[in-house]
């Protein structure tokens, strides 16, 4: 017997680099009428790189090094930062971590480590509260410098346990990941110090420096060591060969404006977007957001593809109608929630099993 066009399309799939989790998974990819992709991981190659660590507080007025520094040198903010930043998988904490084991600097455990997808992650280290994430989500609203730090988003113990059974769409982890954090979460989080007025300087200090660095196209994380900014690291990603490509095609293959959907800052997505040729451009999103536009566009009727790495975009791959995983940078409740893996590391794989899916069904009519 011959094997049914779905069926054949799913080893096709497999020999173009996708895993196609199954028929309906495959039959659906090729309804697609709108495509988001993630930035981090997705459209860059999730190797990002530590390019400066800066070092806040030394500016003390009158030129002299001020005395409200945590940490001395780049070396011991680099250390702290990725001993709190070990339990994470997202591509930004590993690029920190490899930093640091390049710099052979010795990383001292995390306890009571949370992570907070889309901002970042704090752990205690030494005995000293270390937060690393995002500007907003460290330093709080630009406006009000003495904001509470990084509190805004609510961080978990662990990411949401299990991804939806069924690639219908109903029950989906979207829901999950804004439940209340665990208690001890919570209670960590609640005895941890906030800004306070004497941390201002530092704040403004840290503002400075991540404009310079978004400014150069660079994605700014900010250091806190028990809740004054001590650090800025600049880190850099590469554009994924064939992203340019792969946007082109999607476009052609649906019609509609490929999006991107980011966590990162407005001037590095900007950057990737024209040089990827993406004209639909959302950033500092957190996962819920990305979920918001997938509901968008859902309501106007179009069937979403949601192409992703990170446990960020877990909500969004849940409730998009087919979400594709990137397999070597993607974190495992990205790679179980997804309908689909990119095993191959190539972008390009992704309008290919869209057009796989489509000659299948018309086989199928
Ligand atoms: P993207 O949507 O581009 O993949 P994310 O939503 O994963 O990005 O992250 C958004 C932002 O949150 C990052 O640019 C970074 O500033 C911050 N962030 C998230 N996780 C971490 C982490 N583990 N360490 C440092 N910063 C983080
Ligand atoms: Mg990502």
């Amino acid at each position: 017997a011959t094997m049914p066009p779905l069926l054949s399309a799913i080893a096709n799939a497999g020999r173009h680099g996708v895993l196609v989790k199954s028929a309906v998974v495959m039959e659906r990819l090729g309804e697609v009428s709108q495509v988001a992709l993630d930035k981090t991981g997705t459209l860059t190659e999730g190797t990002p790189r530590v390019a400066a660590v800066r070092v806040l507080g030394r500016e003390a007025p009158g030129g002299g090094t001020a005395d409200t520094s945590v940490v001395a040198t780049r070396d011991a903010a680099l250390a702290l930062a990725a001993a709190a930043e070990q339990p994470s998988e997202h591509p930004l904490a590993r690029a920190v971590v490899d930093a640091a084991n390049e710099r052979g600097l010795a990383l001292e455990p995390a306890d009571a480590f949370a992570s907070a997808p889309g901002s970042g992650v704090r752990a205690v280290v030494a005995g000293q509260e270390v937060r690393v994430g995002s500007p907003a989500a460290t330093l709080g609203e630009r406006a009000g410098a003495a904001a509470p730090l990084g509190l805004a988003h609510g961080y978990a113990d662990a990411p949401p346990a299990s991804p939806r059974e069924h690639p219908d769409g109903t029950p989906h982890a979207a829901d999950r990941t804004s439940r209340p954090a665990p208690a001890q979460a919570s209670r960590a989080l609640a005895d941890t110090p906030r800004v306070g007025a004497e941390a201002a300087p530092e704040v403004a200090e840290a503002w400075r420096v991540v404009d310079e660095e978004e400014g150069a196209g660079r994605t700014a994380v900010v250091v806190l060591v028990a809740g004054r900014p001590v650090a800025v690291l600049a880190v850099e990603d590469r554009t994924r060969a064939g992203a340019a490509d792969a946007v082109a095609a999607l476009r052609e293959l649906t019609g509609a404006e490929p999006a991107l959907l980011t966590g990162d800052n407005g001037r590095a997505a900007a950057r990737l977007a024209a040089e990827t040729g993406i004209g639909d451009v959302r950033a500092d999103l957190l996962p819920q957001d990305k979920v918001a536009s997938v509901r968008a566009w859902q309501e106007a009727g179009h069937r979403v593809l949601v192409v992703g790495d990170g446990v960020n975009d877990a909500p969004a791959l849940a409730a998009a109608h087919s979400g594709i995983a990137m397999g070597r940078a993607g974190s495992d409740l990205a790679l179980e929630t997804a309908d689909a893996v990119v095993v191959r590391d190539e972008l390009g794989t992704v309008p290919a099993v869209v057009a796989l899916s489509r000659r299948a069904r018309r086989v199928v009519r």
